[in-house]
């Protein structure tokens, strides 16, 4: 008993020093009373909803180790839920954020709809038909699974053209992410609608990079004016490797939805996806996963910012499934490390292109994209792996102490973190197709 005792106290101050010593200043940051106290008992008029796309309790340890401090939402952890879908232990994207947008369970794959093809009614259309506006904002393309989940209805994930038609028809006010090839005619085959000249004509007014954005004539949304902002062709690029692009930060469009959809007198409803930290854990790319962690949290800040000042605000935080299995420590090691990845300035797809015909430069390129200096096995594995991508990402794992167990998605719970009004009401045990409940019954929709 004591020696069971023992082990857990030794634990625990290995992980405070591994936090102390990856801080320049050791002084916590002021959390207390943050946003609790604004009118917790009162109806929530606007909703933030919040999800990083793959991110679980261990992506929330290893993000702490990296930013050596607590993250904004700690403080914010109100339960945790679960995340299978109608057909898998195991969810989807299009199930999950199914399920996290109508409170129905359906089959993975499937966007909007439940395992018998009827079309769900999304929170996001509810909020709509109670007459306040809403917009999404994703790094992936904003045709993706987990934004067209809220205001599209189609049997397979992958029709994104048919989903970037339903988006323009649908009453969304606030479009920001990536996946212009989705709106033009090329992308139509047979069909050749340019949905972009449509959206136009829908009172849309259209920008493709962040000058553009950060610079909108003023839009009033209780006449009529809506905003769409494609950035890229496909998904945005990796957070990473954003400064080399015109493409605004996920902080940057969070902001400018809220700054348009705030104009709606009635309230607003807001879903806001980092996307790739998903792309990350399929990759196993640890370096990835927390620098879009650290995206995502910028723009969580902005949305804490706006609902303290506001107290109207609820800002639910969810992920939607954990991807790959992350660890927090690998076996033979009781540190934790992932600080080490602040180093890093490019995913392992980027430093994989860098290679050369017979990966003779593996050493000077990760070297200088991870200020890490590779001992010889380490070269080795990434010389004779078929996937030197892959082989440099866990590389880079196992220095940073980070552990995966797949390529995919797992059915570990996911933490909930809840900020504004009737956050208090969150707390407990659910599972996913709980919150969309809950929330209606924060904002009193029908
Ligand atoms: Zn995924």
């Amino acid at each position: 008993m004591f020696k069971k005792l023992g082990v857990v106290a030794l634990s625990g101050a290995l992980v405070f020093s591994g936090l102390s010593l990856s801080t320049t200043d050791a002084a916590k940051p002021d959390y207390a009373g943050k946003g609790k106290e604004n009118g917790n008992n009162g109806k929530a008029e606007n909703v933030i909803y919040m999800i990083p796309d793959g991110f679980s309790a261990n992506y929330a340890a290893n993000y702490r180790v990296y930013k050596g401090e607590e993250a904004i939402w700690d403080d914010h952890l109100e339960g945790m839920f679960t995340t299978y879908s109608a057909n898998s232990d195991i969810t989807d994207s299009a199930a999950a954020g199914t399920a996290m947008a109508t409170g129905s369970k359906t089959n993975n794959g499937v966007v909007g709809l439940d395992p018998k093809g009827n079309e769900l009614k999304t929170i996001l259309e509810a909020a709509e038909e109670d007459g306040r506006s809403s917009g999404l904002v994703a790094t992936s393309t904003i045709t993706h699974a987990t934004p067209a989940s809220f205001a599209a209805h189609v049997e397979d994930r992958n029709d994104e053209t048919e989903i970037a038609r339903q988006l323009v028809a649908s009453d969304v006010d606030v479009m920001l992410g990536g996946g212009k090839n989705k709106f033009l005619p090329e992308a139509q085959g047979e069909h050749q609608l340019n949905l972009l000249e449509q959206a136009k004509e829908q009172d849309f007014e259209f920008v493709e990079t962040r000058d553009e954005l950060m610079n909108i004539s003023d839009l009033d949304v209780e006449d009529g004016d809506r905003l769409l902002g494609l950035f890229a062709e496909e998904a945005l690029a990796p957070e990473l490797l954003r400064e080399d692009t015109e493409e605004p930060s996920l902080s940057e469009m969070t902001e400018t939805a809220i700054d348009v959809l705030e104009e709606d007198k009635d309230g607003f409803f807001l879903v806001v996806e980092g996307s790739q930290i998903d792309w990350a854990g399929h990759d196993n790319d640890a370096a990835w996963a927390m620098s879009d962690t650290a995206a995502f949290e910028e723009a969580v800040e902005k949305a804490f910012e706006f609902a303290r000042e506001d107290g109207k605000t609820l800002v639910v935080v969810a992920g939607d499934h954990d991807t790959g299995g992350m660890t927090t420590g690998t076996s033979g090691s009781m540190e934790l490390n992932a600080n080490i990845l602040k180093n890093v300035t490019a995913t392992g797809d980027q430093m994989a292109a860098q290679l050369n015909g017979d990966r003779s430069n593996i050493s000077e390129v990760v070297e200088a994209h991870t200020g890490l200096r590779l001992a010889e096995q380490e070269i080795q594995s990434i010389q004779e792996a078929d996937d030197a991508s892959f082989a440099i990402n866990t590389v880079i794992s196992e220095r940073a102490l980070v552990g995966w167990t797949s390529t995919n998605h797992t059915g570990a719970d996911i933490p909930l973190y809840v900020y504004g009004p009737q956050s208090h009401k969150f707390a407990g045990f659910h599972d996913n197709t709980d919150l969309p409940k809950m929330i209606a019954e924060a904002m009193k929709l029908k």
